[in-house]
């Protein structure tokens, strides 16, 4: 049996939302589960195909999640995954950003998470801390108040950074650089979500513009950003160049979602999945699985399958192991 340590920098606490939990929450609010795509599985939640068709999704799943209580189940379903997987260090991302926006106060949320860390910390000595995240299509002022109640949770309450989710082709990060900067000078690590659908354009900004030391998904800088027909736009060899060199000058570190990817048909048919181009070039990465429930993920299976298509020794999936511990916010482990 795999006892290697694992460690998940990307994961969303609302993504490791289940069927079975969903349909509990479903009960508990006295409302029936009528998403979007009505695609509810037995082992994961849905089976999309493209991005916008899972951010419709996603919202409509995480409409059911509005208390302490259910963000403390979906929690202890998350912990119960990681430990399945061998995960000994964790950074959720939360997303402050919605339940700001449905006027939900998300201390409350944070102190349940919390008490959930903790007894995480106590049974399974594991350690779960977290990224309140803000939606980047609802621009700046609605993602500073994410980084105010960030701030008031602090690190007391186990939040270690803050992020910038959404939908990255919406408006650039370089709006967000001012409140950046604040988290940053707040003691917090930032990760911006770049190079899931965009290109090499979008994650330069993330990491000139807001210092971001981390970047979630990241494949755009070496794939280009989909088009309009969804097809990515090969981007030229110079650019992409110049991108994998300022990553790796800066030591950022890219939070790789292989299997998410897969899932959203983000990497064109017939392309190997590119981990290759960051290693090669020196950037510090590893495997994530973005959304545990939604997706019916784990770490190891990312890592075999990584093995199997080849690129992947056990060399390099340690080597990365070795990244995601340097690259964590939290705390030296
Ligand atoms: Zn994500």
């Amino acid at each position: 049996m795999d006892v290697i340590p694992q460690f998940e920098l990307h994961t969303h606490v609302e993504g490791a939302l289940t069927p079975a939990r969903l349909e509990a929450l479903s009960g508990r609010h006295g409302r029936t589960v009528e998403l979007g795509a009505r695609q509810l599985r037995a082992d994961r939640l849905f089976d999309f195909t493209d991005f916008h068709g899972f951010l419709r999704c996603y919202r409509d799943a995480t409409a059911f999640l509005s208390t302490p209580l259910d963000y403390a189940d979906v929690a202890h379903d998350l912990v119960a995954m990681l430990v399945a997987d061998g995960v000994v260090h964790c950074e959720a991302s939360v997303s402050y950003g919605v339940l700001l926006w449905r006027g939900i106060n998300p201390e409350p949320i944070q102190a349940a998470l919390w008490e959930v860390a903790q007894e995480a910390r106590e049974r399974h000595d594991m350690t779960l801390r977290f990224i309140p995240d803000a939606v980047r299509q609802f621009g700046v002022e609605p993602a500073r108040r994410v980084l105010e109640a960030a701030l008031r949770a602090g690190w007391q309450r186990g939040v270690v950074g803050f992020g910038i989710g959404g939908d990255e082709m919406s408006r650039p990060a370089a709006e967000f650089a001012r409140v950046c900067e604040e988290a940053r000078e707040a003691g917090l690590g930032v990760t911006i979500h770049a190079g899931e659908v965009g290109g090499a354009e979008q994650v330069r900004d993330a990491v000139s513009s807001c210092g971001a030391t981390r970047i979630g998904h990241g494949i755009g800088a070496v794939l280009g950003p989909v088009g309009p027909d969804g097809a990515r736009v090969e981007p030229a060899p110079a650019e992409v160049e110049a991108t994998l060199a300022l990553l790796r000058s800066r030591r950022v570190f890219i939070e790789l979602c292989p299997g998410a990817n897969r899932r959203l048909n983000l990497v064109p048919a017939g392309r190997t999945w590119p981990w290759g181009r960051f290693l090669e070039a020196g950037v510090p990465c590893a495997l994530n699985t973005d959304d545990r429930g939604f997706f019916g993920l784990d770490l190891r299976g990312e890592y075999a399958r990584a093995a199997a298509e080849g690129g992947f020794s056990p060399q390099t999936a340690q080597q990365c192991r070795e990244a995601a511990r340097r690259a964590a916010f939290a705390a030296p482990l």
